[in-house]
């Protein structure tokens, strides 16, 4: 099957029966973003990556918050409608932008403010600089999120600057400890229930080809797997080494675990996975990997490509739940039979299933009475499925394909890694992670050292959100 016929089959899946949105009458042309507009969203960028919004003392999140709600209250946001909430150590910020039609839920657009620590030390450039050479821009937060963000919100201010008036009210939500624990962001979900829908700046995103600014494919997540720790525990009396009982903990609990690294979730797919695999197929250098992702998306329970994918730690997670084994203790002394052997068990279970499902499930690959499972996650949720909204679907081509150009390949795709859009998701509010930037693949730094973007995105970035933004609010 060639690339064409894959996404020409896709244009008749439910993901491509988003309708043209009508263009409404008195709707003012888009605006295409200027250089002063560029300037003040990278300004807005730098001034955020130099506050260090980091989780432990001295967490000058709330100065982020600050430096935010005042851009917003220059671009016109009365003082009132702009909230930034001091929660414990960190902040968060609500801006409210009133749509002309109060019977309207609001669109949310939603990011976070915190960022992962970064040492000094580690770094060639200070993290905390922020720097800028050949077009790139260095510091903590350039990847993951305070460029993104800084764009989002810009480009919020330079649409209300144009004199677009939202029918549907617009709300500004960025948490401050999503990084972290996420309390903020179960917090501002909360608060936030009756949404319409939220657009996540802190996730997808584009790849550039290798050594080039030059867009290969756009990928945005509409779903993400769920966290889940199960601890695994074998206890005997115990006793003197010299005198062995044929019950050992640690070996009874071995087994248990060899059974858990050979037992496979059964494979699943959903509208999401599915369109991810039928599209990504084009990107694998591999053929026979290729042909595999293209068997898959097919049929998830044919067993030689299922292998194959399942093969590839890229890919495994988006066949169906994975359980791994992460952390193992046991025993007392050198000299005693074990009193207690433990072990842990990290899933990601695919969207649709329960913790005690997965639980049990895991419980019958192990099929011993004496291995005692027991659910050990901290505070992680399972967001049921988001559904697929044909208005954002519609919206988010057409802004990409405005920022990027016509020949963008489009991924769907199911994240492995959780963000604030999961506790929208489990208030049932549909939420997309749509960042506008691109990345070349050998400079994704998020979390890690040296992190960095290209300035060349910040343009795009505006023209994506100037798109996206009135299509979903006007
Ligand atoms: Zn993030």
């Amino acid at each position: 099957m060639t690339s064409c016929t894959a996404l020409r089959r896709l244009t008749t899946s439910a993901l491509a029966l988003a309708p043209m949105i009508p263009a409404l009458a008195h709707s003012a042309p888009v605006p295409v973003p200027t250089s002063a507009e560029a300037a003040q969203a990278l300004d807005l960028a730098q001034r955020e990556i130099a506050i260090r919004s980091v989780r432990g003392e001295a967490n000058r999140t709330a100065d982020v918050a600050a430096l935010i709600r005042d851009r917003l209250i220059a671009g016109g946001w009365a003082p009132g409608d702009v909230v930034v909430t001091k929660r414990g150590e960190t902040a968060t910020l609500v801006a409210k932008w009133a749509g002309s039609d109060p019977r309207l839920k609001p669109l949310v657009l939603s990011g976070h403010m915190d960022v992962v620590e970064a040492k000094r030390g580690d770094w060639v450039r200070d993290p905390f600089g922020p720097v800028i050479e050949d077009g790139v821009l260095y510091g903590r937060g350039a990847t993951d999120m305070k460029f993104d963000g800084a764009l989002m919100v810009s480009a919020v201010i330079d649409l209300r600057a144009h004199g677009y008036k939202p029918r549907r009210g617009i709300v500004i939500a960025f948490s401050g400890d999503e990084e972290t624990v996420m309390a903020t962001s179960a917090a501002l979900a909360n608060e936030l229930k009756d949404a319409d829908m939220v657009i996540n700046a802190d996730g997808g995103g584009g790849t550039f080809a290798d050594g080039t600014d030059k867009p290969l494919f756009w990928l945005w997540d509409g779903n993400e797997k769920a966290y889940a720790d199960y601890q695994l525990e074998v206890t005997n009396p115990g006793g003197h080494s010299s005198e062995p009982r044929h019950d050992n903990a640690i070996v009874q609990l071995a087994q248990a675990l060899v059974k858990v690294g050979a037992y496979q979730f059964p494979p699943e797919q959903n509208e999401l996975t599915k369109a991810w695999f039928e599209r990504a197929a084009q990107f694998q250098a591999d053929p026979a990997k290729a042909a595999a992702m293209r068997a898959f998306a097919a049929n998830p329970n044919d067993a030689a490509p299922l292998a194959l994918v399942r093969a590839d730690p890229d890919l495994v997670g988006k066949t169906g739940t994975t359980c791994v084994a992460t952390m193992l203790s046991g025993g007392h002394a050198e000299n005693a039979l074990p009193q207690r052997a433990r072990a842990n068990i990290n899933c990601r279970i695919f969207p649709g299933h329960s913790r005690e499902a997965i639980m049990a499930e895991l419980k019958g690959a192990i099929a011993s009475d004496v291995v005692k499972i027991t659910d050990v996650t901290d505070g992680s949720i399972t967001p049921p499925v988001t559904p697929l909204r044909a208005d954002y679907v519609a919206a988010a081509d057409k802004a990409i394909h405005a920022a990027w150009g016509r020949d963008i390949a489009i991924l769907p795709n199911q994240a492995s890694g959780g963000s604030d859009s999961m506790f929208y998701r489990a208030n049932g509010v549909p939420a997309y992670n749509a960042s506008p930037v691109f990345t070349r693949r050998d400079e994704r730094m998020s979390h890690g050292l040296n992190e960095r973007v290209r300035l060349v995105n910040i343009k795009p970035a505006l023209t994506f959100y100037f798109n996206l933004i009135p299509d979903l609010t006007k």
